[in-house]
């Protein structure tokens, strides 16, 4: 079969899968107000592979068969392919408007099955796992993965009787000559509502008695017995804003039920072997790592752009301190590209599959995710309070606010108003950052710059003393004994409201 167009992965999507959303049934994903955006966004993964620039980095060519498939499908055998990978999932986050498209990324769950089989030295999930990538390929589906389990006691093992009934972790209930019918939840799964298949694993180590939730498998997300329902996530653009002319994109996770489903064996790949539970799920992981920090550059460029853009607007980007903090951003973000690329370049072969440095790429990953906030921080500060405060779009078309509007809200002479009002708009849309409350925390009552202005020069008289008593102890100025304790005096005085500034 031929690699579909996105018209035919949108087409390939009503099948009769059961979604709701907002306490309603979803007839067609495609169509839904909501979930057209996110149909859209991983349909995206298939318009890249048909635009002829990109074509040799979304598609690989089989060099027996002639045969060309997604280079999702195409096992990383060296640093080279996972660069090529690497590649390809930043480009289709910059072009998708800096989110990626997600429709196969989750690839890496499959390939934890297939390490973990060779790791098993198991000749039917072999012939499995490789049957499987054979059909993913000759069809050119999309997969979500889903590994977490809503898990119940978290400090409960998923068979211990105490858990409070036991489908908190998805398990096997029934086998039989065709197949095994499966029970449990997965939570937070990212967009099997609008992908065509779901691999399921497990989300930790099993001991013995958990055997029964060592289970991996494929399935159709149009199955009988899976249930998924969608969080009712907004797309951040609305009546309020200033207009913009680039599609919207966004995605939304599932919880999704597996309400006795049937699995034919033919796409089993783990039932009951608890030893290798953590074996698959760690190695789903190693991957995952390296492609989440991947495709989260496209998103850090672009709050990086709108973090300098906003200081240029205010016309503050020679200021010591606004550098200071631009610089963070850089650095921020140039750590993650190369941490990223890096676990690239310092592969590991496990089997005939190359994966990313697994230390490198949780590095990277827990870098990235362990300074966001830092970020967002640097960045609510640079913007000021107007990130919050800005009157709406409709005010600005009110010709008795508009033009107020336009006067005031300008910044440095040539920024336009609506220039700078666009790019707040932009960082609360993209992002999702200025929420009033994270805004009030940083501005209200003065911005953190004021506060330490206003601590330097109050702590002037201070600083004194403390130089004082640092050059008496290093031997600079000499002092006497009635001196020194008459210093240690206003030392003990500071910071009680006794001494005098
Ligand atoms: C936007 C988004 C998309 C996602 N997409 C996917 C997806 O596509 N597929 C998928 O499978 N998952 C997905 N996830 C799930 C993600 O992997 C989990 O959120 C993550 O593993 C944490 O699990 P949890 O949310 O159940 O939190 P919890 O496990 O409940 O953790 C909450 C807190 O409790 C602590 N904790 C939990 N258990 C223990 C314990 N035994 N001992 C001590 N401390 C403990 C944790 O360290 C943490 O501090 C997604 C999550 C998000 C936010």
């Amino acid at each position: 079969m031929a690699l579909k167009t996105a018209e035919e992965f949108r087409e390939s999507l009503r099948d009769g899968r059961v979604v709701y959303m907002d306490g309603e049934k979803v007839a067609d994903v495609t169509t839904h107000p909501k979930l057209k955006v996110a149909t859209d966004t991983a349909a995206f993964d298939y318009e890249l592979a048909e635009m002829p620039e990109y074509r040799e980095l979304a598609v690989v060519r089989d060099e027996k068969t002639g045969e060309e498939y997604s280079r999702y499908f195409h096992r990383p055998k060296n640093g080279e392919d996972l660069l090529k990978r690497h590649e390809l999932m930043l480009v289709a986050s910059r072009l998708n408007y800096t989110t990626t498209p997600f429709a196969r990324e989750m690839i890496d769950s499959f390939n934890g099955c297939v390490v973990t089989a060779h790791a098993m030295g198991n000749r039917d999930y072999i012939e499995r796992t490789d049957a499987y990538l054979d059909y993913l390929r000759k069809n050119d589906l999309s997969l979500a993965g889903a590994i977490t389990d809503v898990k119940g006691d978290r400090l409960l093992r998923p068979a211990d009787p105490k858990q409070s009934h036991p489908d908190y972790y998805l398990r096997v209930i029934d086998k039989n000559k065709e197949g095994i019918i499966v029970r449990g939840c997965k939570a937070h799964i990212t967009s099997p509502a609008y992908l065509n298949e779901m691999l399921v694993m497990p989300c930790r180590n099993m001991t013995e008695a958990d055997a029964d939730y060592a289970v991996a498998f494929a399935t159709p997300v149009s199955a009988k017995g899976v249930i998924q329902i969608v969080h009712p996530f907004d797309s951040h653009r609305g009546p309020l804003d200033f207009p913009l002319d680039i599609p919207v994109r966004s995605h939304t996770d599932s919880l999704v039920i597996f309400d006795d489903v049937f699995v034919p064996w033919e796409r089993v790949f783990l039932c009951g072997e608890w030893q290798s539970a953590a074996t698959a799920v760690y190695n789903f992981a190693y991957l995952h790592r390296h492609t989440a920090v991947t495709y989260h550059i496209a998103w850090v460029e672009l709050i990086v752009g709108l973090g300098a853009a906003i200081a240029d607007f205010n016309g503050v980007t020679k200021a010591p301190n606004i550098r200071e903090e631009v610089t963070e951003l850089i650095i921020y973000l140039n750590t993650m590209k190369a941490l990223a690329r890096a676990s690239c370049i310092d592969y590991v072969m496990h089997g005939d599959l190359a994966i990313p440095n697994p230390v490198t790429a949780n590095v990277a990953k827990h870098y990235y995710a362990d300074n966001y906030h830092k970020v967002v921080k640097i960045v609510e500060d640079l913007c000021g309070a107007l990130l919050t405060t800005a009157p709406s779009f409709r005010d600005w078309q009110n010709p008795a606010t508009g033009n107020f509007m336009e006067k005031y809200l300008g910044g440095r002479a040539g920024a336009s108003a609506e220039a700078r009002l666009r790019i707040l708009q932009a960082l609360r849309h993209y992002p999702c950052l200025g929420t009033e409350l994270d805004v009030n925390n940083i501005h209200a009552e003065g911005s953190l710059m004021a506060e330490r202005l206003t601590i330097y020069s109050e702590a002037r008289k201070d600083l004194e003393l403390y130089k004082q008593l640092a050059n008496y102890l290093a031997g600079n100025v000499k002092m006497s004994w009635e001196e020194y304790k008459q210093l240690c005096g206003e030392l003990s005085k500071l910071g009680k409201g006794e001494s005098q500034r």
